[in-house]
């Protein structure tokens, strides 16, 4: 939609403008397709404020582009004046990548139409949330298998391949998208699908690196009706304990069904194991697999079975933005990966500077054996688990023991020859992330597609993928 169109839709729904980045900027607009705006209009911080409240960046042109030909504008501006240019669809970024400090941003907030074709695919503007397209599709009996937080934006969560709850059945975000529109750094508007470099680029590495995705198509799936939820917990932790419950889960999960999916959360004061299944019955297998943790846990905290809605809404999360640094912990392929940190990891989290340590589980529909270029660029398909480090905190002087607790979990995994990680939770402290998201072959690969599309290197931050 355009910007008028999007007036007349605000006033006559009174929508949206709850969420930060919603808000419309009251300047006239520079035209209908985009506004751009500097520190000195009165609009523009209501378009610097991230989901990370760690970072206070203020580029020099915000262009908050309403159309594709608005984003052509921005680009042009951008090289005419010699600025870099960064991306924002949700904000979602850990390391706040879709602003910059010196340069444009563009805010593609507003480009958040959609719809479900008759022929059952979902189209939708880079903007997206989350939330809004599950409460959009699975009323229709539809869905795609994405992440569960609500306000994270479709395009940056796709890009980076994009997994959740249900992607142990049906594999990531990435293997559900059939074509995307992308505004190289030229300016040139591409429509690519299978076959195309740049559509194997961008499932995987599409983040800020050749252009600017403004639309996605998707294949969708016929939504379960309903999704059960079996919740454990246990306080009283030692390092010891846990590891020897960690030890436990990962065999536990490993014998999973790919309708489940579970997560061990370790907070520093307790442990939570989550098993969620869209299966309709408990089966044996899993029936047994619940009473061996109920054994080594405290408590059952929740047994139920929800319908689909209700049931994702429950993991929507924190809508509103927090002060948090959290990282990948890297990709594992069983305990093994771990073991020799693993109490280690746990005694830093316990030390109480809101660490929280959380592994979900992977595999099932992720792996592609022979992984080819239909599969797209994201390269660690064939890793059974992915760990998160988190912290957060609300005084300011809680920051720096914060930030240096994640620092001290990621020195200790990779001591021990943690290596890969997750594109989607970048971290700067990661200072061979080119192989570590994207691996060797791929990233020389990646670096031939920049040059093609983005000679000029327009679209850069700090771990934006280099020219050759
Ligand atoms: C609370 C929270 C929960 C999360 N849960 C999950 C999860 O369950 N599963 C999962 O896979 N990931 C998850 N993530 C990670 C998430 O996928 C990434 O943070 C994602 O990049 C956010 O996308 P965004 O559009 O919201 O963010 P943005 O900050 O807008 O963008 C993130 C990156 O993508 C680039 N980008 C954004 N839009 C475009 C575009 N249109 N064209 C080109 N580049 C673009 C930006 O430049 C930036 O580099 C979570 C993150 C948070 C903060």
């Amino acid at each position: 939609m355009n910007r008028r169109q999007f007036l007349n839709f605000i006033a006559q729904a009174g929508v949206l403008a709850a969420y930060p980045g919603f808000a419309v900027a009251s300047r006239l607009p520079t035209t209908d397709d985009v506004v751009f705006l500097t520190p000195s209009d009165s609009d523009y911080t209501m378009h610097t404020d991230l989901f990370n409240k760690r970072f206070n960046r203020h580029p020099k042109i915000i262009a908050v582009c309403f159309t594709e030909q608005g984003v052509q504008s921005a680009i042009a501006l951008a090289r005419g004046k010699s600025l870099p240019v960064a991306v924002r669809s949700g904000g979602h970024s850990f390391e706040g990548f879709s602003l910059n400090d010196d340069g444009l941003s563009i805010d593609l907030t507003l480009m958040n139409s959609f719809k479900l074709l008759d022929n059952g695919q979902f189209v939708t503007g880079p903007a997206c949330r989350l939330m809004e397209m599950y409460e959009y599709l699975i009323p229709q009996g539809r869905l795609i298998p994405a992440g569960s937080c609500g306000m994270v934006g479709i395009a940056g969560l796709t890009l980076g391949g994009g997994y959740g709850i249900f992607s142990r059945e049906h594999g990531l975000a990435i293997d559900w998208l059939k074509r995307l529109r992308l505004i190289d750094g030229l300016g040139k508007i591409h429509e690519v699908e299978q076959g195309s470099d740049l559509f194997w680029a961008c499932r995987g590495a599409g983040n800020g690196n050749f252009g600017v995705v403004t639309q996605l198509l998707f294949d969708t799936l016929k939504a379960p009706s309903h999704i059960s939820r079996y919740l454990f917990q246990a306080g009283n932790l030692t390092p010891q304990r846990l590891s020897k419950i960690a030890k436990l889960w990962f065999s536990i999960s490993a014998q999973l069904p790919n309708e489940a999916f579970s997560a061990f959360v370790h907070n520093g004061k307790k442990l939570n194991i989550l098993i969620t299944s869209t299966l309709s019955t408990l089966t044996p297998g899993m029936s047994d697999l619940l009473k061996q943790l109920e054994q080594v846990m405290d408590k059952r905290l929740l047994d139920n079975t929800l319908e689909l809605m209700p049931g994702i809404r429950r993991y929507y999360g924190k809508l509103t933005p927090l002060n948090f640094k959290n990282a990948s912990a890297g990709y594992y392929r069983s305990y093994a990966d771990i073991e020799n940190v693993a109490e280690k990891i746990f005694e830093t989290v316990s030390q109480g500077n809101g660490l929280l340590f959380q592994i979900n589980t992977l595999g099932g529909a992720i792996r592609k054996p022979g992984q080819t270029d239909a599969a797209g660029c994201y390269p660690h398909r064939d890793y059974a688990y992915l760990g998160e480090i988190q912290s957060y905190w609300e005084n300011p002087e809680q920051e720096a023991g914060a930030v240096a607790g994640v620092a001290q979990v990621q020195q200790l995994l990779a001591g021990n020859g943690i290596n890969a990680h997750y594109s989607n939770y970048p971290d700067t402290n990661y200072d061979k992330w080119q192989t570590q998201y994207y691996g060797a072959a791929n990233y020389t690969r990646l670096q031939a597609i920049k040059k093609q599309y983005d000679p000029d290197n327009v679209f850069r931050y700090p771990q934006s993928i280099k020219l050759g």
